[in-house]
């Protein structure tokens, strides 16, 4: 069995964009709209020092308006026992948002490590951006941007590693 990094957070932060650069081409489509992908939840992660799989839990994402956060905790503790490793996205442009807080709690309780990643962060200053997800206490953001690559594989590498 491949190593298995699992992609996890709230609906728009850029799993889909991030699991399309890790399988894919670069110039895979990725919708504008949050939630789009739907079928398409395993990959081969590629361009690392070793194979491993790679998982968007996208397709899990709530549709409904009702009891979303409980429905994203439930979904967030289904693919942590997939996981040997979770990569928790988050937004810099966006910030934290209530959302962020709940899947953080959901993940404490996994017995899984979790690197936490936030992504969008091309153009920024890096350390200005992670300084606000300390907060979250899921340890040493580390900032990505999947739209442009930077840090993508680092941040595989480093996944990889913790396993
Ligand atoms: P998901 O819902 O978490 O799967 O998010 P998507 O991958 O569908 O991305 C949501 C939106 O964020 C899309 O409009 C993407 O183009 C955009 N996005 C994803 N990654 C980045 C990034 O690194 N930088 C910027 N600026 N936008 C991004
Ligand atoms: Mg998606």
């Amino acid at each position: 069995m491949l190593p298995t990094i699992v992609l996890v957070g709230r609906p728009n932060v850029g799993k889909s964009t991030l699991f399309n650069r890790l399988t894919r081409s670069r110039d895979a489509l990725v919708a504008d709209l949050p939630g789009l992908t739907r079928d398409r939840h395993y990959g081969r992660g590629l361009g690392a020092s070793q194979p491993y799989l790679v998982i968007d839990t996208g397709g899990f994402e709530p549709t409904a308006d009702s009891g979303i956060l409980k429905e994203m905790a439930k979904q967030t503790l289904l693919a942590i026992d997939e996981a040997d490793v979770i990569i928790f996205l988050v937004d810099a442009r966006a910030g934290l948002t209530p959302q962020e807080f709940t899947i953080a709690q959901t993940l404490r309780v996994a017995q899984r490590p979790v690197l936490l990643a936030v992504n969008k962060t091309e153009g920024m200053r890096k350390a200005v951006v992670s300084a606000d997800f300390h907060e979250l206490g899921i340890g040493e953001p580390l900032s990505i941007s999947s739209a442009h690559g930077e840090g993508v594989r680092d941040l595989i590498e480093i996944a990889l590693e913790t396993i």
